[in-house]
């Protein structure tokens, strides 16, 4: 038993933050496929590792996320260059997005997810360029939202292969303190975006989300039908 214990305590045996991370996010993609979120190689998840200077460890390009291994993550810089990778493993061309929203010390995890109904909706209300989410109880599980009686909005962007500019966007209008970036984006007929200070609070914002984007989307149906 106290051998145990002294094992326990030795520092060789403290698991590293990429490790730990690594872990965490394979959970994530896990949990995210078994619930339709991300199918595929759609969809990409990243924690922060360190702010200053910045190092995210994010998901490779073109993995299969329903079994993400400890090779199919790569480490980058605030630039989203690559600083550790497994052999053939690169970063995604989404991942200029995770950097730019990881630049806010508050944020400590991005996660991107391709979902039906943020796919639908998102699709749907382009023309608005905004979602807006009023009155379900579920809103208190974001952060910062305390009662039903309020609105969350939700910016909706046009879909593009052009990332560096789509970030340039997200980043100014984060910048300019745009309440439809508070939580979340969505980037039409494409998914979410959703951050937290860590990547519990950023789990639960997509749980919360996609709730009531399916929520929004089947009342929409039904209001339609009647
Ligand atoms: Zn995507």
């Amino acid at each position: 038993m106290l051998e145990i214990a002294d094992r326990a305590a030795d520092s060789r045996f403290v698991e590293s933050p990429e490790s730990a991370a690594t872990r965490a996010l394979q959970d994530v993609a896990r949990l995210f496929y078994d619930r339709n979120w991300a199918l595929g190689t759609s969809g990409n998840y990243s924690v922060v590792l360190d702010h200053s200077p910045l190092k995210l460890l994010v998901t490779a390009s073109g993995k299969d996320k329903r079994g993400l291994t400890d090779l199919d993550f790569v480490t980058v810089d605030g630039e989203g260059r690559t600083l550790q990778a497994a052999p053939g493993a690169k970063p995604s061309a989404e991942t200029r997005l995770h950097t730019v929203l990881a630049q806010d010390a508050g944020v400590g995890a991005v996660l991107h997810t391709h979902s039906v109904w943020n796919t639908l909706l998102s699709d749907l209300l382009a023309e608005q360029r905004v979602l807006r989410l009023s009155g379900y109880e579920m809103l208190k599980g974001l952060s910062g939202v305390t009662t039903h009686e309020t609105t969350v909005e939700i910016a909706i962007f046009e879909n593009t292969q052009d990332i560096p500019a789509l970030a340039r966007e997200v980043r100014s209008r984060i910048d300019a303190r745009d309440p439809a970036l508070r939580h979340a984006f969505l980037i039409r007929a494409h998914g979410l975006y959703t951050w937290g200070v860590d990547l519990a609070e950023a789990r639960r914002h997509v749980e919360i989300l996609e709730f009531l984007f399916e929520v929004t989307a089947r009342k929409m149906a039904i209001s339609s039908a009647k």
